[in-house]
């Protein structure tokens, strides 16, 4: 998968793209990022990338002009032509929808990512009309540029490539993950982690069996294979009703499920 990240600052990615996993994608050629310096598409002495806001206010806006050819210079289908389910031209912004890893799930569907960041007080809107598929937030906080939020999708979703993490299995196990129903041995011994179902990801636990007086939970040393489950699920749930109770909503809840839920619930004080 090819991502290409437009922005003022493309010396920002130079360490978040040289460790791990997405050091090693990069090795591997499972995935390709190219930097591009917005700048190179400016056409006057100063290289402007900004201009003052029409109808005033505070800061500057990045022009359309260079973002616009900057995106017509990488070789994507002309917006009305495109065919989205390839490739897509996204613009970091603290207005658009908010990315999960759902949307992580879709885009690596994709063969090609335009990931355009933004800066001071944003992006001239002609450039979302005019070349972007799509706009996505990281969250509800303004950051001070897309570059931050350029990396996270980046990372998120390289990571669920075919290939990419050593472990095929693993970023289906973990929080926001699909259910077990999606893998058909169940039966056999626990995995490090096993299908959330949409809910958070359960406490993980490695050697020293003990720890500053703390003592890794008796039911992870035995060789009980469906105590091990139904422990792991337990604590999931538990976890999501105290941090996330939102996802409770959509999640993937047998009837057992819901029978611990409402004991949790009944406890509460
Ligand atoms: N005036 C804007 C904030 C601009 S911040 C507002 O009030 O919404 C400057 C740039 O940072 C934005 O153009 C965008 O590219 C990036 N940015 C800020 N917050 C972000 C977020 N939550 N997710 C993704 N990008 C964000």
């Amino acid at each position: 998968m090819r991502f290409d990240i437009i922005t003022i600052f493309p010396d920002f990615f130079t360490g978040i793209f040289s460790h791990g996993v997405l050091k090693r994608a990069l090795v591997n050629g499972l995935i390709r990022i190219d930097l591009h310096d917005l700048r190179n598409h400016t056409h006057d002495r100063h290289r402007t990338v900004d201009d003052r806001p029409f109808g005033g206010g505070e800061g500057m806006v990045l022009k359309p002009e260079p973002l616009v050819e900057s995106v017509e210079s990488l070789g994507v289908t002309p917006k009305a032509e495109r065919n989205s389910q390839r490739e897509s031209v996204i613009l970091l912004s603290a207005q658009g929808a908010k990315f999960t890893q759902a949307i992580a799930r879709d885009l690596t569907k994709l063969d090609h990512i335009v990931l355009i960041c933004g800066r001071y007080e944003g992006v001239d809107e002609r450039v979302n009309e005019l070349v972007c598929d799509r706009e996505l937030s990281i969250g509800d906080y303004v950051l001070s540029g897309g570059e931050l939020g350029a990396a996270v999708i980046v990372d998120a979703t390289m990571r669920l490539l075919p290939g990419v993490l050593g472990n095929e299995a693993s970023s289906a196990y973990e929080s926001f993950g699909h259910g077990d129903d999606h893998f058909p041995d169940v039966d056999g011994p626990p995995r490090s982690t096993h299908g959330s179902g949409g809910l958070l990801d359960y406490p993980h636990y490695t050697r020293p069996a003990e720890f500053r007086g703390l003592v890794v939970p008796q039911v992870l040393a035995g060789g009980d294979h469906a105590a091990i489950r139904k422990w792991r699920r337990e604590r999931a749930l538990e976890k999501t009703l105290q941090n996330r109770p939102d996802l409770l909503d959509n999640a993937d809840l047998s009837r057992e499920d819901r029978a611990f839920l409402a004991k949790l619930m009944s406890e509460k004080p």
